[in-house]
């Protein structure tokens, strides 16, 4: 038997190494890292240069504070910080860095050259260091700041080194860090280029809107908005901005979210920010945003994740709930369809509270001008059969006492847009020809009245007005452990919508009452996916979604079609009812409601300018 021990402490470099494996997996967590460390620095300049797509050469350049001769060594020590010193401090942080552990993961993998200088007597120092082995120091003229650089990355670890992609690949990620850290530091001047070929020259801004304009460019921030909610009782905060829905894409590459300054992609965070472009995007279409929320640092932990690309919220539903309301409160009156001016308003919203499902939704429609709309035409074939054409009029109508809180409440200048544009005309029987100033209007009356009627359906929902349906016979579903707390903490909103669920005993619940709307479908399916909604993100969408997509069908049959003759009285009262409906620029399936050609648009047509 051999008594010698197998368990060894691993050797300083290796253990670096390790490290790296985890904080640097390309050339562009590098550049994150160094960037991140120039930043924290307090430089407002700071200059990358790549070669090879960071693969041979990757160099940051800054003007912070720098660093003294000792602390050159010490940077590169794991565990080496000068950001934290107890515990406390992870949870009160104002850096972006605080583990220690980049310089020295990256100090391991590469080639590194680093120098520093923190005073202004024109002297600095200069390390050199190999696979993590300081080769030469000497003392360097330099100006205060800091130079660093890592070349040959993972040249002493062919096995990683064989995962890089091609130069192009790896440029684009490295550029696509800088773009982000340029967001959310406007103040900051960013050069960065590639084979000595600039690729971006940003100078320091005043703002937000001014870096957006230089990264995105200006035709993107023509189409943007600025929003700030803040709620400083809770100690949450959503600025920034975000795009009309018109302004979308295929993939949420443009979805920028930064949480105390920090880009993170969080998953509660993005599905609170689709959440808020419910229904007014097409199905495989994301937002353009920039945003940034602000929480009290106690009620996040950033130190989830080596490279800090996750967060943990205390109250995840507190903040999913924010963001989705926040967003739906800027987008609801759709000021889009106005045209936009160059000047980005950035509306204070007092912050709102929505109930954990349904925001509150303030609408009615299919009032009196529209009703003969109805009367004439055949009792549209709804689905599922028992609502009618009378049951949507029914929910249309206001609560009663609604007064101040109640559906016109919200209504403003703005809200009298459509009835105030001049009606020209119906073209095709199915779009309404309209004149806003010198603009030309066409608005899609089978697009806009199905808006309408989703919205009016909405609100009978929230209202309370649900119609249940019980089952003959229970089902029962057994959840996981985490799921069925999630579901037995939100049984009251359940109710609320219609679903009668009870605790069956141990992780089980017995489904007994549906809404009708979702009588005949898999409800069991449809519950066991709320629950694991519920348990990731605090809050459901996946119910809404259902729910909306019966809506959304119902509004579709029960409105005004394409190709139906309205006669004037009838476009009006269409354009009426538009003002009064949140969310107007777009049918529930996220299709534009209207479109706006300008007069030297149609001149040109015309060859008149
Ligand atoms: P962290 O950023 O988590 O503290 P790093 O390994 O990235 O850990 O850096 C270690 C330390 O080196 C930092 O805490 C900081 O004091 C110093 N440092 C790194 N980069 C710079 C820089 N560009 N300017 C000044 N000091 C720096
Ligand atoms: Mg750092």
């Amino acid at each position: 038997m051999d008594n010698r021990s197998r368990i060894k402490i691993l050797d300083e470099s290796l253990c670096n190494q390790i490290a790296a494996g985890e904080v640097v997996e390309r050339p562009a967590s590098v550049v994150k890292e160094l960037v991140e460390n120039s930043i924290d620095a307090g430089a407002d300049e700071i200059i990358v240069e790549l070669e090879s797509g960071g693969c041979k050469l990757i160099r940051v350049g800054d003007n912070g504070c720098g660093m003294n001769r000792q602390d050159v060594f010490l940077c590169l020590e794991r565990h080496s910080t000068s950001k934290i010193h107890k515990a406390e401090d992870l949870f009160a942080l104002t850096t972006l860095g605080f583990r220690g552990e980049a310089l020295a993961s990256i100090a391991s993998v590469s080639r590194f050259r680093l120098r520093s200088s923190a005073t202004d007597d024109g002297l600095g120092q200069e390390l050199l260091v190999e696979g993590g082995h300081v080769k030469r120091a000497e003392e360097v003229g330099m100006a205060r700041g800091t130079l660093m650089e890592a070349r040959n990355l993972f040249f002493n670890l062919p096995a990683r080194r064989k995962f890089l992609r091609r130069e192009q690949t790896e440029l684009g990620h490295c550029a696509d860090v800088v773009t982000k850290q340029a967001l959310s530091h406007p103040g900051i001047s960013f050069k960065l280029s590639h084979n000595g070929r600039s690729m971006l020259d940003l100078r320091c801004e005043k703002g937000l809107t001014e870096r957006v304009a230089a990264l995105l460019g200006r035709e993107m921030l023509m189409e943007m908005q600025g929003v700030d909610v803040n709620d400083e009782a809770v100690g949450i905060r959503l600025r920034g901005l975000m795009g009309q829905p018109s302004l979308n894409r295929s993939a949420s590459t443009h979805i920028y979210s930064f949480i105390n300054g920090r880009y993170i992609r969080d998953r509660v965070v993005q599905h609170a920010i689709m959440d808020g472009y419910r229904h007014l995007l097409m199905k495989g279409r994301f937002p353009v945003v920039v945003l940034f929320l602000e929480v009290a640092p106690d009620k996040v932990d950033v130190n989830v994740h080596p490279t800090k690309h996750e967060v943990r919220f205390r109250d995840q539903a507190l903040v999913h709930n924010f963001i989705a309301a926040s967003l739906q409160q800027q987008l609801k009156p759709a000021n889009w369809v106005q045209p936009q001016t160059a000047e980005i308003p950035v509306p204070r919203s007092e912050p709102s509270h929505p109930a954990p499902f349904v925001a509150p939704l303030q609408t009615s429609f299919i009032r009196e001008p529209l009703a003969p709309l109805y009367a004439h035409r055949p009792t549209p074939a709804l689905t599922p059969d028992s609502v009618s054409a009378e049951s949507v009029g029914v929910v249309s109508v206001p609560p009663p006492g609604a007064d101040s809180s109640g559906p016109l409440a919200h209504f403003d200048d703005r809200q009298q847009y459509f009835s105030g544009l001049r009606y020209l005309g119906q073209y095709h029987n199915s779009y309404l020809l309209c004149q806003d100033g010198d603009d030309l209007l066409l608005i899609d009356q089978h697009a806009a009245h199905e808006r309408i009627g989703f919205e009016s359906l909405k609100a009978g929902i929230s209202a309370g007005q649900i119609e249940q349906q019980s089952l003959m016979f229970p089902e029962i579903l057994e959840l996981d452990f985490r799921s069925s707390q999630a579901l037995a903490e939100h049984l009251g909103d359940l109710a609320q919508l219609g679903f009668d669920v009870e605790p069956f005993g141990g992780k089980s619940f017995a489904l007994k009452a549906v809404p009708q709307l979702l009588a005949g479908e898999d409800n069991r399916r449809l519950i066991v996916d709320i629950a694991l909604d519920l348990e990731q993100v605090g809050s459901s969408g996946g119910l809404m979604d259902r729910l909306d997509d019966v809506l959304i069908m119902m509004a579709c049959h029960g409105v005004i079609r394409a190709n139906q003759a309205l006669d004037p009285r009838e476009a009006r009262a269409l354009l009426e009812q538009l003002d009064r409906v949140d969310f107007k620029a777009n049918c529930p399936h996220g299709r534009p409601v209207m479109q706006r050609m300008r007069l030297v648009e149609i001149e040109r047509l015309f060859r008149r300018q």
